[in-house]
């Protein structure tokens, strides 16, 4: 029996103008909009490295999940270092908790509510839940993720907050998490981490990697005294970012690195 991530305590567990970032106005290409051209597993592993290249060690906890299109599961990782995952760690799971096709490492036992949220948001293809290191001192202050950074406009309005209850069975785990999550792309878990839920793994790891670096900057402003932008500038940085590829940009920066910092991951691959 699959148990929840936090019935584990040690485990758990501008709009339209943004002209300065002179980025593409084309995004980037992506892979998970309709099928997954790159080997999903691959996928997951490269993303859980970027993830601790940028800072986002989880311990052994934390996960990054990946629809499977077309069948009521997806891939997941088990427990184990974010550096360490290679495809072969990686497990298929259904939506019903069963292990469709075994990693070489044991599915992990805290990832109910990855299967909670891709079942209530269609719209959903990966989930990466961490315990970044910022985000997890930022929910210990009680104030909400503010715009700190230019960054943090990637969230205006999209964080939802949670908070581990370990009355609760799993399935009730996931269902409060999905009605903290609501139609946003953040949940932030306090005492915990985060939880990303979006279109695709590029994207959702970009935003992962930009939201830890945001409660960072946070963090160290709130330290000092200093103030949140304004709400309007937030929303202006937003639709640029998007507009303007901006996640995208960041999962391919990470993966030219990767290549660099990661040669037995590609090697394992056979690329
Ligand atoms: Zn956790």
């Amino acid at each position: 029996m699959l148990t929840a991530d936090a019935t584990l305590p040690g485990l758990a567990s501008p709009a339209g103008q943004g002209g300065e970032l002179h980025m593409p106005s084309t995004p980037a290409a992506t892979s998970g909009q309709e099928g997954y051209p790159e080997d999903p597993k691959f996928l997951i592993s490269a993303a859980r490295r970027m993830l601790y290249r940028e800072g986002l060690d989880s311990q052994i906890g934390g996960h990054v999940s990946l629809r499977v299109p077309g069948e009521d599961a997806f891939w997941v990782t088990p427990f184990q270092y974010f550096d360490e995952t290679l495809p072969e760690h990686v497990s298929k799971v259904g939506f019903d908790l069963v292990v469709r096709e075994p990693g070489t490492l044991p599915a992990s036992p805290g990832i109910n509510f990855h299967a909670s949220v891709m079942q209530a948001r269609p719209d959903v293809n990966c989930v990466v839940h961490t315990h970044a290191r910022n985000m997890s001192v930022l929910t210990t202050t009680g104030e909400p993720f503010g715009n700190y950074y230019t960054y943090a406009g990637l969230f205006h309005d999209d964080v939802g907050y949670f908070r581990d209850d370990l009355s609760l069975t799993p399935d009730q785990e996931g269902d409060a998490i999905v009605a903290a999550l609501g139609s946003k792309r953040v949940v932030l878990m306090s005492h915990h981490g985060s939880v990303h839920a979006g279109d695709t793994i590029e994207r959702t790891v970009a935003e992962a990697i930009v939201f830890e670096l945001c409660c960072g900057y946070q963090v160290a402003a709130m330290a000092v005294g200093g103030k949140p932008l304004d709400d309007a500038t937030a929303r202006t940085y937003r639709d640029s970012y998007i507009r303007n590829g901006f996640r995208e940009l960041i999962w391919e920066a990470n993966f030219r690195r990767l290549r660099r910092s990661d040669p037995d991951l590609f090697e394992a691959a056979g690329r």
